[in-house]
């Protein structure tokens, strides 16, 4: 049952009617949003409605519909996130966790967790008690497989995680692992649910080699049923007649999940495929279909492994799979984040002292400047809104934000100049980049039929990207807005039915407000690219991009020597623009981006000869 609170009501009630659930044999959850509070209360079948409704301070009572309680989405609309060690699944970050079928031996688990950091991987997996189809196959390495785990975390960083097969392990993995993976073998194996529910360590729920969606739900209830939530699903691939590859990967489950619970999914292309070259695709067709992470098995030697070697990545392949998906993960609104472990290491010195914030952005909340900030920083971090370019670099320069987030192009409408002036005014360095896909709804109230539509509130640049839409719709009277949020609320606050207003999904559901008709832009690749900036440079993981600003010398043939120096050096430029140079009519500053790190040592050279054909050169940043 799902108890809707009255508003405002205090805690020595919300106290009361929690003790007198609890007095039922009642298994409890509390959400509280604003004053708004709500408590799922799972009996055993004996839970009337009017008896609850009785209980002082409650305003309603329902009746929640499905055979699963705490995992499913009526009482918890918001995904969940869960919390491993410094990283969060769940959300619009792509989580990668990659490793080994098994533990093998300490030279072997460091070397493949070096790599798969490198290549972006945030958590590191590997068995260490291995439940194999054979009893003569490689069992693992035990006890010490679990140190050499807890070894692997304290020289890499990377959280570790490691399957459980019996109860009896739970104070081995308590002692040396950040998450424990229940297998796919032991999905209804109903003590060991208990168990790891109990030992409250986030767990990695695999879906049952002939499981339904349902029985694994249950599964996951069982183990939240024991007070832990931090339950992420992982979709193996099920048995069915095929042959062709070890299991059938059930894409479908993830979509299906999304809608039937709040906890986070993640898929393992591996033992679903159990053939190497079958791994990218089914990856990248998980992370478009709505996943929020990936496990994938690698091994530096796969021939030589002792379990599933044929269908471990080799770690450049692992590689070249996170480059994918780092490009796929924005079409679906969610972001990949190769400095994502290093950040989330790294406690904020600033967000520690008061009144500092995390990052600086102009916008209104649920615009797409702050989709941005909470796609990269992650959605709990604190956000201070400016309201112009000038201010963010000013915030960041004086340290009351750690970092600005700026728009700096639109694969439509090209580049915003402003921000590239003000890179070269302030002394601040470009330490990340992202790319938002730009997605217009038309938004109104639910009962509102497009027939009936005559007024849409819009920003002017919504309604250039919505041109092909809109001229369909002539009669319509066109509102000019400030933001695309704005549209929306005033909207709301002003409109009636027959008001419409053309904004994001987020903004929709912010304002409980319906979408009339979905991605209404005329191209949907809209992109627009953000970039963070700080007042230094990130350390850590090699950078794959730089940007520099340069201006020439004012005599012919210049700016082609500054390229003949890319060209020679094999320095692949991604982006040229020029902007007229204040006070110096007709010359010139060129703003360029490069494929690679300009601070790696490959690059001195290059570098110190741009420096000597330019009159003026500087590093806006590598990331
Ligand atoms: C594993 O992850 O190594 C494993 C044994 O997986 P599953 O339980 O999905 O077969
Ligand atoms: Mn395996």
């Amino acid at each position: 049952m799902i108890l809707v609170l009255k508003q405002g009501v205090d805690d020595e009630t919300k106290k009361r009617i929690r003790a007198e659930l609890y007095q039922k044999g009642c298994v409890l959850r509390e959400v509280n949003g604003g004053d708004q509070s709500i408590i799922v209360a799972i009996g055993h079948g004996d839970l009337a409605v009017e008896t609850l409704m009785a209980m002082d301070g409650v305003a309603e009572v329902i009746p929640m519909t499905s055979k699963f309680k705490l995992v499913s989405r009526q009482w918890h609309p918001h995904d969940s996130r869960v919390q491993v060690g410094p990283i969060t699944i769940g959300g619009e970050r792509i989580v990668l966790v990659a490793g080994p079928c098994a533990v093998e031996s300490l030279d072997q688990a460091l070397t493949i967790a070096r790599e798969v950091r490198r290549y972006g991987a945030v958590l590191f997996r590997a068995g260490a008690f291995k439940p194999r189809t054979s009893p003569y196959s490689f069992q693992g390495l035990e006890e010490e497989g679990l140190q050499i785990l807890a070894r692997v975390r304290e020289e890499t960083g990377l959280p570790v995680i490691t399957e459980i097969t019996s109860p009896s392990q739970a104070a081995l993995m308590d002692k040396y692992v950040d998450m424990v993976q229940v297998g796919a073998r032991n999905m209804q194996n109903f003590e060991l649910l208990k168990c790891v529910g109990r030992l409250g360590k986030p767990v990695l729920l695999k879906r049952g080699l002939a499981s339904t969606i349902e029985e694994w739900l249950m599964s996951a209830e069982y183990i939240m049923a024991e007070g832990n939530d931090h339950v992420v699903l992982c979709e193996r691939g099920i048995r069915t007649f095929e042959p062709y590859t070890r299991n059938t990967l059930d894409l479908s489950a993830i979509p299906v999940l999304k809608n039937l619970t709040h906890l986070p999914v993640v898929v393992d292309p591996s033992h679903a495929t159990g053939i190497r070259e079958k791994v990218a695709p089914m990856a990248r067709a998980a992370i478009a279909a709505g996943a929020d992470g990936l496990m994938v098995e690698v091994h530096h030697d796969p021939d030589n492994a002792l379990s599933d070697g044929p269908q471990s990545l080799y770690p450049q392949q692992f590689g070249q799979l996170a480059r994918d998906i780092y490009v796929i993960a924005p079409v679906v609104g969610k972001q990949l984040d190769f400095d994502y472990l290093e950040k989330a290491r790294r406690p904020s010195p600033v967000q520690t002292r008061e009144n500092a914030c995390m990052a600086a952005y102009v916008g209104e909340p649920g615009g797409f400047s702050h989709m941005a900030c909470s796609q990269y920083f992650g959605n709990d971090v604190q956000l201070t809104i400016k309201s112009s370019f000038r201010e963010i670099f000013d915030a960041v320069a004086i340290g009351e934000a750690q970092y600005g987030v700026l728009p700096l192009e639109n694969s439509l409408t090209g580049s915003i100049h402003e921000n590239y002036d003000l890179l070269l005014d302030y002394d601040l360095y470009i330490v990340g980049e992202l790319y938002l896909r730009i997605i217009h709804h038309l938004i109104g109230r639910a009962d509102t039929r497009m027939a009936d539509i005559r007024r849409v509130w819009s920003s002017e640049a919504a309604m250039a990207q919505c041109r092909t839409f809109l001229e369909r719709h002539t009669d319509w009277e066109m509102v000019p807005v400030h933001g695309n949020f704005s549209a929306v609320t005033q909207m709301r606050d002003h409109g009636h039915t027959g008001d419409a207003a053309i904004g994001s999904r987020e903004a929709a559901r912010h304002l409980g407000m319906a979408i009339l008709a979905e991605s209404i832009e005329t191209n949907p690749r809209n992109f627009s690219r953000f970039v963070i900036v700080g007042k230094e440079p990130l350390p850590g993981r090699t950078k794959s991009k730089s940007s520099i600003v340069f201006s020439t010398l004012n005599q012919p043939g210049a700016l082609f020597e500054v390229m003949k120096v890319f060209a020679e050096s094999r320095i692949n430029l991604v982006k040229l623009e020029s902007r007229p140079i204040h006070g110096k009519p007709w010359q010139y500053m060129f703003y360029a981006d490069i494929e690679g790190d300009i601070m790696s040592p490959e690059m001195a050279a290059p570098l110190q000869i741009i420096g000597s054909k330019t009159d003026f050169l500087r590093i806006l940043g590598s990331y």
